[in-house]
């Protein structure tokens, strides 16, 4: 445990959700939520480590109440993913960086215009995707990703998280071989996050 802690630096970037340490070793503050032990940032930001008083705070890169719109396109972090809706952290509208997080969820309808017969083979947690806003609803953005500009950007191997590579219309993993599916978008990989 005490290996993974002095791999940490200060002042790194991290995405809302992504894992600052764990109770036992810091103190939550600022711009962070514990799950099940677990610190993660609430926000795109700078995690601060104080390492004196055992404190981790994230200190957010971009203020303001910019919000997803009906009509936005947006990028996220696929946070879950079931037989036809998978729900994503949306983290950018546009290049704009947001200070929160927003949930996205995309249902199996809205994925392309053809049909599409298992949302398994659309994303996996953990992929960037770029959708489209079609809808909201008590905070909750549905998403689209039917246009060719649009889908997965980023996606990792399921087995060894490697960023996998697109060749061919085929999507491997170019440390351990594996093939998978997803819905890319047309840039897949080439573009900027
Ligand atoms: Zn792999």
């Amino acid at each position: 445990m005490t290996s993974h802690s002095s791999e940490r630096k200060s002042g790194h970037f991290v995405l809302p959700g992504e894992r600052l340490g764990v109770i036992e070793e810091f103190i939550p503050d600022t711009g962070t939520y514990v799950s099940e032990g677990v610190i993660h940032s609430k926000v795109i930001g700078r995690a601060l480590l104080d390492l004196l008083n055992k404190r981790v705070s994230v200190y957010p890169l971009v203020h303001g109440a910019t919000v997803p719109k009906v009509g936005s396109t947006v990028i996220g972090q696929v946070s879950n993913v079931q037989a036809e809706n998978a729900v994503a952290r949306i983290f950018k509208i546009g290049n704009k960086l947001l200070s929160g997080i927003f949930t996205g969820v995309l249902h199996i309808s809205d994925v392309h215009i053809r049909y599409v017969e298992s949302m398994f083979d659309v994303c996996k947690t953990s992929d960037i995707i770029r959708a489209k806003v079609i809808s909201e609803k008590n905070r909750v953005y549905h998403l689209s990703t039917k246009d060719k500009s649009l889908g997965v950007v980023y996606a990792f191997c399921s087995q060894c998280g490697y960023t996998l590579e697109l060749k061919r219309q085929v999507l491997r993993c170019p440390r351990c071989g594996k093939i998978e599916k997803r819905k890319t978008a047309l840039d897949y990989e080439k573009g900027p996050l």
